[in-house]
């Protein structure tokens, strides 16, 4: 096992590495920025390394001083947390070739899977069922994009094939505005991503959003860990996600979640992966895959009490994974919500000082914060300040505690969420289980 290692992240999940690995007896190194100095990871960590100014290209994205920050505390392995540079197959190609451990899946797969045509293609031919789309890159002839739309039908979502985090993506609902659309992706994917292939999809009107969990060793052991559902988005980005999703047969999801670990054996997976699955009328389609931990691995940690982060050290330490399917057993029912630094409103970001922060607690609680009252929350990163997590017997249970542990939750000095989340809470179609990924955006619209 690993003596020391470095963490290539910050906030809540910078924290929840540093405890894995606390309770492992493994040394952490956090690297953080100029605005990160006085946060509570830092703090607690065994050594720390200012790498860069506050903007995140200078510090979190800065590859060559992670790495140096990793030479000089003899560090063995680094851990990317999600987001930054966890799926960047650059960033684990330099870590790989400087002599220390990435935590996570080979270069090569984080490559494959963050270029979204080639993962399609792979889970084709892997028998995971995908959403109806182009064959691959979209042609540039317009004659041909037209027929390649037509036969698809619309509406249809145009795709850039390296985009993530909810960018890069079009609906066309009519052909006269699909060329443009085509045109108007392009350029965008060019200019965030450095490439501008695109593809196209059937989008589909009423799905919910379904992923599974996979974890893998080095040995090809394979693993499913249950399914998440993570259908109460806005904008492409989760808000509440629970595990396991209501209202779907459990035979639909064995059998899906088969197919994901004869697509993990066929490319030789390594570590903790997520494969993300619309699901509509019975079928599931596969979107695309995560190959790193992701910000809702809690719910699955609560229902089958494996955690996710040190099996993830395990695996990249060349272990060989301790428990067989027969022996994953899922108990219970969990829901998380993200509480952000927004205005619950108009979502804009509120950054600023916390003046009082007081956290829910009690059975079935966990909540997973880096904040605490006089933290300052920064312009420069990612709004979400918590993740609200609570666990039952059953999904009423889970329910009834979050309302409460709502109601515990006290942050002033910056506007959150949390209102909204309260009110999910009470939302009868919520409550009653499997609201499409457009349920959440519908209701806000209404709500204004
Ligand atoms: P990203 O990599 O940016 O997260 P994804 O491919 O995972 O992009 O899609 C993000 C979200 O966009 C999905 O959770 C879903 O809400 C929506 N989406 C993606 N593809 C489709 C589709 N074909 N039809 C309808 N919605 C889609």
């Amino acid at each position: 096992m690993f003596e020391k290692i470095l963490i290539a992240n910050r906030g809540e999940i910078a924290l929840r590495i540093q405890r894995a690995c606390r309770e492992m007896g493994i040394k952490t190194v956090v690297v953080h920025s100029e605005a990160d100095c006085d946060a509570k990871y830092v703090r607690l960590a065994d050594e720390s390394v200012c790498i860069g100014p506050a903007s995140s290209r200078d510090s979190y994205l800065n590859m060559p001083a992670i790495i140096s920050a990793a030479e000089v505390t003899d560090a063995e392995a680094i851990h990317p947390g999600y987001g930054f540079l966890s799926e960047n197959a650059d960033f684990a190609e330099r870590v790989e070739k400087s002599g220390f451990v990435f935590i996570g899946p080979r270069s090569e797969t984080i490559r494959q899977m963050g270029d979204k045509i080639c993962a399609k293609k792979m889970m084709i031919e892997a028998g995971v069922p995908v959403v109806p789309g182009s064959d691959g890159v979209l042609p540039e002839d317009s004659q041909e994009i037209l027929n390649i739309a037509r036969k698809i039908g619309y509406p249809v979502i145009i795709k850039a094939s390296a985009g993530g985090g909810g960018r890069g993506m079009r609906v066309v609902y009519t052909e006269a505005a699909l060329l443009n659309a085509v045109a108007m992706t392009r350029s965008e994917a060019e200019t965030a991503f450095n490439n501008r292939d695109v593809y196209i999809e059937k989008f589909l009107e009423n799905p919910r959003h379904i992923e599974i969990q996979i974890l893998s060793d080095k040995m090809r052991n394979t693993v499913w860990l249950g399914e998440r559902d993570c259908s109460m988005q806005r904008r492409h980005q989760k808000v509440i996600e629970e595990a396991p999703s209501p209202n779907i047969p459990r035979k639909l999801i064995e059998r899906i979640g088969d197919r994901c670990i004869d697509a993990c054996k066929r490319m030789n997976y390594r570590g903790a992966g997520t494969f993300e699955f619309l699901f509509e009328n019975g079928e599931f389609y596969f979107i695309e895959m995560n190959t790193r931990i992701q910000v809702e691995h809690t719910v699955t940690e609560l229902i089958t009490g494996i955690d996710l982060v040190q099996e993830q050290i395990r695996i990249a330490a060349g272990e060989k994974l301790r428990f067989r399917q027969r022996d994953v057993s899922i108990k219970g029912h969990a829901i998380e919500c993200r509480i952000n630094a927004e205005d619950p409103f108009n979502f804009t970001p509120s950054p600023g000082q916390i003046t009082n922060w007081h956290v829910a607690g009690g059975p079935g609680v966990r909540v997973d914060s880096h904040v605490f009252s006089g933290y300052f929350v920064s312009p420069y990163y990612d709004s979400m300040i918590a993740k609200l997590i609570t666990y039952g017997d059953t999904r009423e249970q889970s329910l009834s505690r979050m309302r409460v542990a709502l109601s515990e939750m006290v942050v002033e000095g910056i506007s959150t969420n949390i209102s909204l989340h309260r009110e999910l809470l009470q939302d009868a179609r919520f409550i009653e289980g499997g609201t499409s990924i457009h349920y959440l955006e519908q209701k806000i619209s209404q709500r204004i």
